[in-house]
């Protein structure tokens, strides 16, 4: 559907093939030849709802809403962007835009991570397609991190051979306090055991229990210090041996120099516009983590107005559709 869109718009059109997710599609629009880098839009098609959730939660048009899973994210961004080229395209697009989507976006990026990255390099700026922030466009975004804290103890019969067992239960929520004990809020720091699971029976010294970790940071700099301080953990029980696993994975989008200049310039636009337009920070990622990191000017937030995104109630404001998509257009060709 969206390259049938594409193509319809003049569109070349490149698969960066994947095997074990889908394929990361490449538009570009605009002159095949040109001095000037391209504008990097960067979208995925992925939502987080399992196949066969359109049964349960359809599509449907209600209360000057759009509803069904993945409207807000972001279904509806990649159509603003779309729509936007449409304008652009009768006015003649004067340097090249680049329209990436992705289909792993909501799992962390795995494969199109590098493909972003190199795209991102040799672009001029980049807008990111993911929602609003209630009605804000995004300059910063936190870094996420994924640990593994997976311990191993000596399971034994907890009637019969009590003392020859270690519990790695035990070890596992010593370790839960400390970790938890690393978030921060002064620093923006924040340390999350989200999911921990371990034992076999109530009857059996735990020989085994792991737990998941996720770690959000505001300043680049922070990645280091919370990997030191993921090494650093230590078992009490010198029978349990202790794993740890993983690291951040998305660098945070700090607020930086050439995206405060691509949002002033939204504001002023927005405001010819006839509407206010604000700024805000959020502690979720997106692909804009990478490319701000990099150093390339990268403005997010630029796609639907709505609610609920990753539930039920997931849901876009269709007046918005139009004056956002018209900013949309006129930031790409702001670029000039
Ligand atoms: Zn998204």
């Amino acid at each position: 559907m969206v390259e049938l869109a594409a193509r319809n718009l003049g569109a070349r059109i490149k698969r960066n093939k994947q095997k074990d997710f889908g394929d990361v599609i490449e538009l570009r629009f605009g002159p095949s030849r040109s001095s000037r880098k391209p504008v990097l839009l960067l979208g995925h098609l992925d939502t987080v709802w399992p196949l066969g959730t359109l049964k349960t939660m359809p599509w449907r048009e209600a209360d000057g809403r759009y509803w069904g899973p993945g409207v807000l994210d972001m279904k509806a961004g990649v159509v603003m962007a779309l729509a936007a080229i449409s304008t652009l395209r009768e006015l003649k697009l004067a340097r090249p835009v680049v329209l990436l989507l992705n289909s792993e976006e909501e799992v962390g990026s795995p494969v199109s991570r590098a493909i972003t990255e190199s795209l991102a390099l040799k672009s001029e700026v980049v807008f990111v397609l993911e929602p609003a922030q209630g009605l804000a466009y995004k300059t910063a975004r936190k870094g996420v991190g994924q640990y593994n804290v997976q311990v191993t103890g000596v399971g034994a019969h907890s009637g019969v051979d009590f003392v020859n067992g270690h519990s790695a239960v035990l070890e596992l929520a010593k370790l839960v306090q400390t970790i938890s004990n690393f978030t921060n809020l002064e620093r923006n720091l924040t340390v999350n055991c989200g999911v921990i699971a371990g034992g076999t029976r109530s009857n059996v010294v735990a020989s085994q229990a792991y737990a998941e970790v996720d770690v959000r940071i505001a300043k680049a700099s922070d990645a280091a210090y919370v990997e030191k301080l993921f090494r650093s953990l230590k078992v009490s029980d010198p029978h349990c041996t202790l794993t740890i696993s993983g690291g951040v994975n998305r660098p945070p989008m700090e607020r930086k120099a050439g995206t405060i200049a691509l949002f002033k310039r939204a504001r002023g636009i927005a405001a010819e516009l006839g509407f206010d337009l604000q700024e805000a920070s959020t502690g979720g990622g997106s692909d804009g983590n990478f490319t701000a990191a990099l150093g390339i000017p990268t403005l997010d937030g630029m796609g639907a107005v709505g609610d609920g995104a990753h539930a039920a109630h997931e849901s876009v404001v269709i007046e918005h559709l139009v004056p956002r998509t018209a900013l949309l257009a006129a930031m790409i060709a702001s670029v000039g």
